[in-house]
């Protein structure tokens, strides 16, 4: 095959003449040079146990990103921001630039070389996805701008044919904005109900009150693999097999989980599975949707106009098979490329020591925070991701974040677009550290110092 290797793996940027003047700064250089920061004493450090994961070090992730050399306000950057978005390695930072450099075209229309390479290369990204989420074909995965994307087309084309007056769709009060109002929408014009799963008092879902909500009025099941505002990993697997007892489907948000630990939907049963690429090293405005294909083959068009037709009429016009029924118009070509990159950057390490060095990470974050005064973190499910919600005696939410931006530190102020889940604590607000591969204890020992710094700053004001 003579396409052009921008998975990644083989051909960088570097390799295309004259690439280099479209090079962003190569990872050593910083943007700014980094003014040292003062030392700062850590005061559990010393109690806490030293972070080491066989199979997994964070310093070798650490390389391949351009960003984290960087410095904001003065301070090394650290970023606590990944349930947002993840930075990017720059294997795929050059995979963009190499396709534009030398590949890029339109797909799926033109017979020249050119068409047929970035067909090649949109289609070894979908067949990638396919095995990095265990779906067993490529066709059962429909590129999407994004988890939000995803949701809303099977609202509209999988719930506008199967949903009508009187029928339930269950979601848990976890759940982020965009696995809500989705069904909002389409349950009000066709008449069905949204009704809330409950959470107990440490941010896990009701499982009682899920299996008494569960009847055969439920339609559909929507629940994220994990949450972004508690970190909470609910039983998908067991929630899933008790929604198909009444008949139910069961959409998965795979949007926070992704980048946390191995996801198999076959395995699941999911019926349909989420994410976004941003969210897993991967450019902005591209993600997936797999749905089983016996429930895909049966989805109606969603959006109508070129790549999505067999043929067009005026007294008929006939669809393509799925998944392409459900991809009109050109689709994020140079997405797909990067979201491509970023997999086989991903799945090059070893994704059961990731979960494990993330997990670790995440106990050493807990008590480090713990030791700051008044500090309350909320969500205590026992199955979790390294996502740190809290809120501080005597600072609202936005406070934090600006301070700890001085400091460098790159945290989320906010509803988190979890509004009922925050509500469900009484809050309307909270700050968020969302980690990642790529951070380490230092990073959240500097977290705790600015935060401990904060109320003593304030104590001294007092
Ligand atoms: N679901 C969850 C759990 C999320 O965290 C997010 C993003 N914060 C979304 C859905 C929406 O993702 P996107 O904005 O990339 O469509």
């Amino acid at each position: 095959m003579t396409t052009p290797d921008v998975t990644g793996r083989g051909l960088g940027l570097m390799n295309i003449p004259g690439a280099e003047e479209v090079m962003p700064p190569a990872a050593t250089a910083s943007p700014a040079q980094p003014t040292p920061s003062p030392p700062v004493a850590t005061p559990a450090a010393s109690a806490l146990p030293q972070l080491k994961t066989p199979g997994f070090s964070p310093e070798a992730a650490r390389q391949d990103f351009p960003i984290l050399h960087r410095t904001v306000n003065g301070h090394p950057l650290i970023w606590l921001d990944n349930g947002a978005t993840t930075q990017k390695p720059r294997q795929v930072i050059e995979a963009l630039g190499a396709y534009y450099s030398a590949a890029n075209s339109n797909i799926h229309r033109g017979a020249h070389t050119m068409a047929r390479e970035a067909t090649e290369m949109y289609e070894a990204g979908r067949a990638a996805v396919a095995e990095f989420l265990g779906a067993g074909s490529p066709d059962d995965i429909v590129f999407v701008r994004g988890t939000t994307e995803a949701i809303n087309l099977v609202a509209q084309s999988w719930g506008r044919a199967n949903l009508g007056p009187g029928d339930d769709i269950l979601v848990p009060v976890l759940e982020h904005h965009s696995d809500i109002v989705p069904w909002q929408l389409i349950a009000k014009e066709t008449r069905a109900r949204v009704v809330p799963i409950p959470l107990t008092a440490d941010g896990a879902i009701d499982q009682d009150a899920y299996a008494d909500l569960l009847s055969y009025r439920t339609r559909l099941v929507a629940i994220s693999h994990a949450s972004n505002v508690l970190g909470t990993v609910p039983p998908v697997k067991e929630m899933t097999a008790l929604a198909h007892r009444y008949d139910a489907k069961v959409l998965v948000d795979g949007a926070q989980a992704v980048a946390h630990f191995p996801v198999d939907v076959q395995d699941l049963d999911a019926d349909f599975y989420a994410f976004s690429g941003h969210k897993l090293f991967a450019p902005t405005g591209i993600g997936a949707l797999y749905a089983k294909p016996e429930i895909l083959q049966a989805m109606n068009p969603w959006q109508g106009g070129g790549n999505m037709i067999d043929s067009v009429g005026f007294t008929e016009t006939t669809f393509a098979p799925v998944p392409h029924r459900l991809e009109a118009g050109t689709g994020h070509i140079s997405g797909v490329v990067g979201l491509l990159a970023a997999l086989n950057w991903f799945t090059s390490f070893d994704r059961d020591a990731v979960a494990a060095y993330e997990t670790a990470l995440m106990t050493y974050a807990q008590q480090a925070l713990a030791t700051v005064p008044g500090m309350d973190v909320i969500g205590s499910a026992p199955d979790r991701i390294a996502v740190l919600t809290f809120t501080l005696a005597g600072h609202d939410p936005a406070t934090i974040a600006d301070w700890l931006d001085r400091d460098g530190i790159a945290v989320r102020a906010g509803h988190h677009c979890a509004q009922p889940a925050l509500a469900h604590y009484g809050l309307e607000s909270a700050a968020r550290a969302s980690l990642a591969l790529y951070n380490t204890s230092e990073e959240v020992d500097q977290l705790v110092a600015s935060l401990r710094r904060l109320q003593e700053t304030d104590q001294e004001t007092n």
